[in-house]
Formats: C-alpha cells, sequence, structure tokens
C-alpha cells in the first residue's frame, strides 16, 4: 500500500500488523521490506510465511505487532551495576552518598560491564534509541559497548567542576572537563556510520561553574551536537539553584544560552508557567522520567501543559540506581497512569503515549527524519510483539501495547536493518559473561562505599 520498491530487499519482516505511527497513524497489515538498512516498502497483503523472499533475510511476524523501536530519552548505561544499592534516598541525599562515590569507583572494565548490561536490558526490552549521560571518566567505553551492542543514540561524558558533596576524584577542572568533551565528540560524533553520536552533557547547574557551562554551550554549538542536562528535578534542588543563582533552573540554562532545538532536559517536574513558555519558545525537548521521579519522591511532571505548550516530549528510565528497570513500557504506562489522575482519563490516549515512546522521542533527539516511525526512507530500527493469549482479547492495537504491554512482549528487535534480537536472544552481546561479571563488580564497587 505505501509505495513498492524495485530494489530486492535484504530483510523481510512477513505477514506482521504494522503500527506505522506515522502522521496518518496508519495500520497495515503486511510486510516491511529493508535494504541497506533503510525501509524501502511496507506492502499491505498475506503471503505465505515461508514465500519467496528473493534471497531476503525473512522475520516471520504472523500474528505480531510490528511497532518503531522505542526511543528513551534519558537513561544512564554508567549506573546499572548501582541497581538495588541506592534505593529509599531523595535526590541530592542519593546523589551525595551513593551514586557519585558509585561513579567515582568506575573503573574500566567495570563501566563496560555496567554499560552492556544496561544495553542488554534495553535492546531486550523494544528500546532501539537512546539519550544516554556517562559519567565523568572513562566515555570512550561507553561508546564502545554501544556500538558493540547494536543500538542508536548519543551519549556524553558527565561534566562536574563545582559542587557539595563531589567525591575528589569527579571533580574536574572545568578546562580540563570541557578539553575531554571536545576530544569525545570529534570521536565518536557521527560514529558507526552515523548511528551514535555525542551529546554534551553538564550533569546539572548545581555541579557545574557558569563558566563549564557556557563552554558546554560553545561546544555543543561548534559540534552540532544536542545538549543533555538534568532540569527541575526536586524541590530540594530547585530551591538551591535559585539560591546560587536567583533564578528557576531553566531560565538559569537560557540565560547561559544552553535551551535551543537541540537542548534535551531531563525530568523538568517543577517548572513555572514562564519555564514551559522558554522552553516552548525555545523548542527544548524535556525527557520524561516517571518512575525515577516517583521513586526519588521529586514529583509529578505535568506533560500535558508541556505538550499543549507544544513542547516535545519523550520518555527515560533514567538509571537502574533510581527505577530500578530501564523498561520503556513501564515508562510509558505511568506516564500515561499519572496523566489520567491529574487531567482526567483520555488526555493521554494510548496512540499518545505510543507516539511519546517513539516518534516524539525521535524528535526531541532530532531524529525524526530518521527513525521513529515505519515508513519508507526511514532507517529500519523495529520491534516485533509475539502475541500474549494471557492478554487477549485485545482488539486496539494501540491499547494493546500501552496498557498490557511489557518487555517480556518483544521477541524480535531491528536497528539499521540488523537483528539485534532474535527469538527473546541478544546476537550482539554475550549475555551470560556479562552477568556473571556484573555481580563481581557490583559486589567490589559497593565495597567503596
Ligand atoms: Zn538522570
Amino acid at each position: 500500500v505505501i509505495l513498492a520498491a524495485s530494489v530486492p530487499p535484504s530483510l523481510v519482516i512477513r505477514n506482521g500488523t504494522v503500527i506505522t505511527m506515522d502522521r496518518k497513524r496508519r495500520i497495515v497489515r503486511g510486510d516491511i521490506h529493508v535494504t541497506d538498512g533503510q525501509i524501502r516498502a511496507v506492502v499491505a497483503g498475506t503471503r505465505k510465511a515461508d514465500g519467496s523472499a528473493r534471497g531476503a533475510t525473512v522475520l516471520d511476524a504472523t500474528d505480531c505487532l510490528v511497532i518503531p523501536g522505542l526511543v528513551q530519552t534519558h537513561v544512564h548505561l554508567c549506573q546499572t551495576l548501582f541497581r538495588g544499592r541506592a534505593d529509599d534516598l531523595p535526590l541530592l541525599k542519593w546523589l551525595r552518598t551513593r551514586i557519585w562515590p558509585f561513579e567515582a569507583a568506575l573503573d574500566e572494565a567495570s563501566l563496560r560491564t555496567s554499560a552492556q548490561l544496561g544495553l542488554l536490558e534495553l535492546l531486550l526490552g523494544g528500546t532501539t534509541t537512546i539519550l544516554d549521560m556517562g559519567t565523568v571518566h572513562h566515555q570512550d567505553i561507553v561508546f564502545e559497548a554501544m556500538e558493540q551492542a547494536g543500538v542508536r543514540g548519543f551519549s556524553g561524558k558527565s561534566m562536574m567542576d563545582v559542587g557539595q558533596g563531589l567525591p575528589k576524584p569527579m571533580r574536574e577542572g572545568t578546562r580540563a572537563s570541557l578539553d575531554e568533551t571536545d576530544r569525545l565528540a570529534a570521536a565518536w560524533h557521527g560514529a558507526a556510520h552515523g548511528r551514535l553520536g555525542y551529546a554534551v552533557a553538564p550533569r546539572f547547574i548545581l555541579s557545574c561553574s557558569r563558566e563549564l557551562l557556557e563552554g558546554a554551550r560553545d561546544l555543543a554549538l561548534r559540534h552540532r551536537a544536542p545538549i543533555h542536562t538534568h532540569a527541575a528535578e526536586h524541590p530540594d534542588e530547585v530551591a538551591a539553584v535559585r539560591r546560587t543563582t536567583g533564578k528557576t533552573s531553566v531560565r538559569a540554562l537560557h540565560d547561559l544560552g544552553l535551551t535551543g532545538t537541540r537542548s534535551i532536559f531531563a525530568h523538568c517536574v517543577h517548572l513555572t508557567p514562564a519555564d514551559r513558555k522558554l522552553l516552548a519558545e525555545t523548542k527544548t525537548a524535556v525527557a520524561h522520567c516517571p518512575s525515577a521521579n516517583l521513586k526519588l519522591g521529586s514529583g509529578i511532571a505535568d506533560i500535558v501543559a508541556l505538550r499543549r505548550a507544544e513542547v516535545t516530549v519523550g520518555i527515560g528510565a533514567d538509571g537502574a540506581a533510581c527505577n530500578n528497570l530501564l523498561c520503556a513500557w513501564t515508562e510509558m504506562r505511568l506516564a500515561g497512569l499519572l496523566a489520567s489522575v491529574r487531567h482526567g482519563p483520555g488526555v493521554l490516549t494510548a496512540a499518545d503515549l505510543l507516539a511519546i515512546g517513539t516518534i516524539d522521542g525521535a524528535k526531541a533527539l532530532g531524529l525524526e527524519r530518521v527513525i521513529g516511525s515505519l515508513e519508507p526512507g526511514k532507517r529500519a530500527d523495529l520491534v516485533v510483539i509475539a502475541p500474549d493469549h494471557t492478554v487477549e482479547p485485545a482488539e486496539d492495537p494501540y491499547a494493546r501495547l500501552i496498557w498490557s504491554g511489557r518487555a517480556c512482549d518483544v521477541r524480535d528487535v531491528v536497528i539499521d536493518g540488523r537483528i539485534v534480537v532474535r527469538n527473546r536472544e541478544c546476537l550482539t552481546l554475550d549475555a551470560d559473561s556479562i552477568r556473571a561479571h556484573a555481580k563481581q563488580h557490583a559486589r567490589r564497587i559497593a565495597s567503596h562505599v
């Protein structure tokens, strides 16, 4: 139905119910043809599951839903090993007594394992694109793990040069932080044939000097890279920002030139109407992390108000140390439940919520022409959802996905035309070895604190 291709496909996803998430929200029962990592056609009609595909690899999706790969606009791969070791604390105490000391204890081997373990969970759960915030040191390792896993996305070293409660190894010189960011951006922005990108990542206002924030802005401009930071997450942080700057986080970041079409602010729980207006006017995107916000007692971000102001909103699990899952399904569902409590059921429909987890997330990252929907011309990032008879009947596919969807429904995952998960097994990462290493490293890191 949507365009026919003359080039023979190298991969065919056959006989699925394709939730395209295109502008018209079309649902097509049929095949997706992929060549050279690109979707060439979405073809309606039923074919024999084992019918000829002219030499192409075939993923049979009979009785399955096929959706665009899920996009998480805020995660911390470096924190996966801290899962279950930093619970029941509010934000600033959580950072100062656990997360920063843990991050300070990461060496290259444990950081690699942490990133791999996180990527394994993300891929198996259908997340194909991430915006990751790294730690202060060894950032190349995170990119190497992302390259190996086959995920799409951005990462960037966390930048910190001031702040209360920062362990010594985590406090950088301002110049050193900027130079390292510059080097990493030159090395990784656009790497892996454009699948990876660099995101300049000043951690949050309280851990960054004015010079560092201005330098980060200049580097992002020079490398044409996104800016990724935390803003307005917790009332204590909001109060501390006001004490040091006399402003709200969003206003302070804006006044230093850090808002804009390539900026993504995580959380934005505590905003004034003026903050929302600023985000909208500057086209700054927001990463909504409902599980982390609830667990750290931070509050509930009003994403309905943000969307009404035409701010682009994506979702993110944040880190395993504050969630403790890295599950896009949980975040989409929770985003819907919280919106329902605040504004009434149906204010965000299941289709809206799937959009937040796919095409809107892509837009937040400036990738809406590349991914986020299943249409000819886009890169082939997609997820095959296995039928689940425990949640039938499920007439409306959007409701099936959002209100009864779980990470364990994900059967196959394709990124850039490459199958990275098949029959619930990750083909790019060695799950057994990663899990064994993770246990050892996690124990050693915990003993440091
Ligand atoms: Zn975060």
